[in-house]
Order: structure tokens, then C-alpha cells, then sequence
């Protein structure tokens, strides 16, 4: 941000469009205001020496300062825009009261409905307005014919009205008009905001088994690594295969093969399902995932059911070597708090674990430092 913005807007963490541009007008205003009531200040007191206008410069001074306090340390947005309207509500009135409309100075009060409708928003600034020209015009009225050294006449007044209410409905519809494309980008941010975390969710999910793909596997190994080192805690990581997975989409047709891929997708789920867990699918019918625990053997335990929990869902196989139903081999590598994580290292220990399972006689799952 602009350095002169962050110094008007009084470094106010940014909060949203609407309450940016509030803080921004009424702490640059009343910064304005202030200097230029302490201006008029010392003029009334040294030079007109117009010490009720002077008084009035001091009060309406310190309001300002107040305003920015309650804008800088409270935050409170809509407290400080009813203190600094109030404050302008009340200074013009005294001020023309006092004045007796003299050099033009019915003027200054133009400021007033366009200050308080784009600090309060409109109908806040709508109230302001009307209840300050509802007292200017009584007082105006009641002045035709004293006011300006007596050149103030019912025309004047009628033209003071019909100019004060054409800008307050002015204002009152580009405040309107603001709030309705305010809303209408935050309807597009919002569609946006979707958008792009559907979109992220899609680039990291399988499609068939709406499990994490692999790309996300490749995301979160070296955070889950991290949190490992930093939890000291160790990391497990298994590698899941479908047994003779060819024979039975040759023999079942290949949707049923989905249909086989996305059961065993939702068992290994809801079997690693705590929140440090992951699990992914690598690809065809095949499987990872990573644990993070204090105790290994617990986790290897754990890994492990998973070979029976397949197999007793009971999905026919007559294809399969091993069993009636289909079932499953795992691979299994774990490393500890102490060790350097070598990802690759680790992906190859569980993926010879595998092999180790597979050649073993499949649907079982093999440790990696068993299989040498
Ligand atoms: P092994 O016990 O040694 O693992 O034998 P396998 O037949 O399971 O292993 P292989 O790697 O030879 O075959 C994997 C098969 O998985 C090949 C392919 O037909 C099947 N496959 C891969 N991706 C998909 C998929 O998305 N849907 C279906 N239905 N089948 C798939
Ligand atoms: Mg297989
Ligand atoms: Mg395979």
C-alpha cells in the first residue's frame, strides 16, 4: 500500500473494501479537520479574536482527536463515524448559528451529508442528514431577513433546500450503488474461492476411489517427514497390492474391477483413519500410506490386519492363486526419530517388502528389515 495511505488510514490492518474505505475518509478527515480547527483556533483567538468561535475550533479539535483514538485503539469503525459526523453535526450548527450566515459561510455545511453517508453507510447518513437540514432550515427560517447583514431572503433559503436535498439523495444513491458492487464482488470472490479449492481437491484426488492420488503423496512426504522429526515420533510407510489383480479383471470385465478397487480403497480408509494418517492411491491396484506413531510395533500390528480385514470381505476371486476371495500383499518400512529420512530409501524398503510378501506367497505383509 502507498506509504501516504498507510499513515491516513493510521496503519489499520486492512479488513474488507467497505470498512477500508470508512477508516480511510474518517481518519483523513478528521486529521484534516483537526489542523484546520487548531488553525482557526489560534485566528479567532489572536486575530479575529472571536473567542465563542475560538471555544468551539478547541471543542471540536479535541473531538477529532478523539475520533482517531477510537479509530486507531478501540477499531471500532462505526463508533468513530457517529463521533466524527456528530462532531461536524454540531460545529456547523453552532458555527451559522454564530456566524449569522456572514461571507458565504453556509457553505461548509454541503460537507456535511457527504461526510456522514460515506462514513455511516446510507441510512445511518440518511438520518444525519435529514435531522441536521430538519434544524438548519428551522434555524435558517427563522433567521430570513437578519442573516447576511440582512441580504438573507426566502429565496435564498428555498435554494439552501432544494440544493442540500439533491445532494443528500445524490449521496444516499452512490452509497446505494457502492454497497451493490461491493456485494456483487464479494459474490465473485466467494464463486472463486470455490472454484479454486474444488479444482485443488480434484488435482489431488483419485477420481475412481476419491482417495489421494499420487501427486499428493508427493506433496505431503516431506511435510509428514517433518512432523515426524519434529513430534520425534516414527514414520511407517506401507505399500498395498491387489494379488493377481490382472486375473481378475480378465476373468470379472474391468468394471467390476473398479467396483473390487473401490472397496478395498474404502476398507484401507476407514481402517488408517486418524488424523495424522494418509493414505493414497499410487495408481492401477496399487496402494501407500503413512503413519506417524510412537510405537512401531502398534502401527506394524495395525498395517498389518489389513491383509485379513481384505480377504474377510469376502469378494469373490476365482482367478486368484492364493485364496477364493480377493486379497492383498504389503510392504512395510518404518524409520526411526534418530534416522536421517531418506525418502527414497524408505519408498524402496517397503517396495522390496513387497516383493518379499509377493514372493512369499502373497496376502501377507513382510517388514522391510525382515526381508534381506
Ligand atoms: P500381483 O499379485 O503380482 O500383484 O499380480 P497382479 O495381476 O495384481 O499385478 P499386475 O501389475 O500384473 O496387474 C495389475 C492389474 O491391475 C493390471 C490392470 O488390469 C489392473 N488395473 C490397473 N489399474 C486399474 C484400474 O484403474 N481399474 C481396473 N479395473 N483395473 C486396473
Ligand atoms: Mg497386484
Ligand atoms: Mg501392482
Amino acid at each position: 500500500m502507498n506509504k501516504w495511505l498507510k499513515i491516513l488510514s493510521l496503519d489499520i490492518e486492512y479488513i474488507d473494501n467497505v470498512s477500508f474505505r470508512r477508516v480511510l475518509l474518517i481518519s483523513s478527515i478528521s486529521i484534516l479537520t483537526m489542523l484546520v480547527f487548531i488553525f482557526f483556533l489560534f485566528v479567532n483567538l489572536f486575530v479575529v479574536q472571536n473567542y465563542s468561535v475560538a471555544s468551539l475550533d478547541f471543542i471540536a479539535a479535541t473531538i477529532s482527536l478523539r475520533v482517531l483514538f477510537v479509530l486507531k485503539r478501540d477499531q471500532n469503525i462505526p463508533k468513530a463515524a457517529k463521533l466524527a459526523t456528530i462532531n461536524l453535526f454540531l460545529f456547523f450548527l453552532t458555527f451559522i448559528y454564530i456566524n449569522g450566515s456572514s461571507h458565504f459561510s453556509l457553505i461548509w455545511t454541503i460537507f456535511l451529508p457527504v461526510f456522514a453517508t460515506l462514513a455511516n453507510g446510507k441510512k445511518i447518513g440518511f438520518y444525519f442528514a435529514f435531522v441536521f437540514y430538519t434544524l438548519l432550515f428551522t434555524l435558517a427560517f427563522l433567521n430570513v431577513g437578519i442573516w447576511s447583514e440582512g441580504k438573507w431572503q426566502y429565496i435564498d433559503l428555498m435554494r439552501l433546500i432544494a440544493t442540500s436535498s439533491i445532494l443528500t439523495f445524490a449521496m444516499y444513491m452512490n452509497e446505494q450503488a457502492l454497497e451493490e458492487s461491493d456485494k456483487k464482488l464479494e459474490l465473485v470472490r466467494e464463486r472463486e474461492k470455490k472454484y479454486i479449492t474444488d479444482l485443488r481437491n480434484k488435482a489431488i484426488t483419485d477420481e475412481l476411489t476419491n482417495m489421494y492420488n499420487r501427486r499428493y503423496f508427493y506433496d505431503m512426504i516431506p511435510k509428514l517427514t517433518a512432523l515426524a522429526k519434529r513430534k520425534q515420533q516414527y514414520i511407517t510407510f506401507f505399500i498395498l497390492d491387489i494379488d493377481y489383480f490382472k486375473n481378475y479383471n480378465d476373468y470379472y470385465g474391468h468394471l467390476k474391477g473398479d467396483d473390487a478397487l473401490i472397496e478395498v480403497a474404502k476398507l484401507i480408509k476407514q481402517h488408517i483413519q486418524r488424523d495424522d494418517d494418509f493414505v493414497f492411491r499410487l495408481g492401477g491396484e496399487e496402494f501407500a500410506g503413512i503413519i506417524i506413531s510412537d510405537d512401531k510395533e502398534k502401527t506394524h500390528e495395525h498395517v498389518m490386519q489389513l491383509c485379513n480385514l481384505i480377504e474377510s470381505q469376502k469378494i469373490e476371486h476365482i482367478e486368484s492363486l492364493v485364496s477364493e476371495y480377493i486379497t492383498a500383499s504389503i510392504g512395510i518400512a518404518t524409520v526411526a526419530p534418530s534416522k536421517e529420512y531418506d525418502l527414497d530409501k524408505l519408498y524402496n524398503f517397503a517396495d522390496q517388502a513387497l516383493y518379499c510378501a509377493k514372493n512369499n506367497g502373497r496376502n501377507r505383509s513382510e517388514l522391510s528389515f525382515r526381508c534381506a
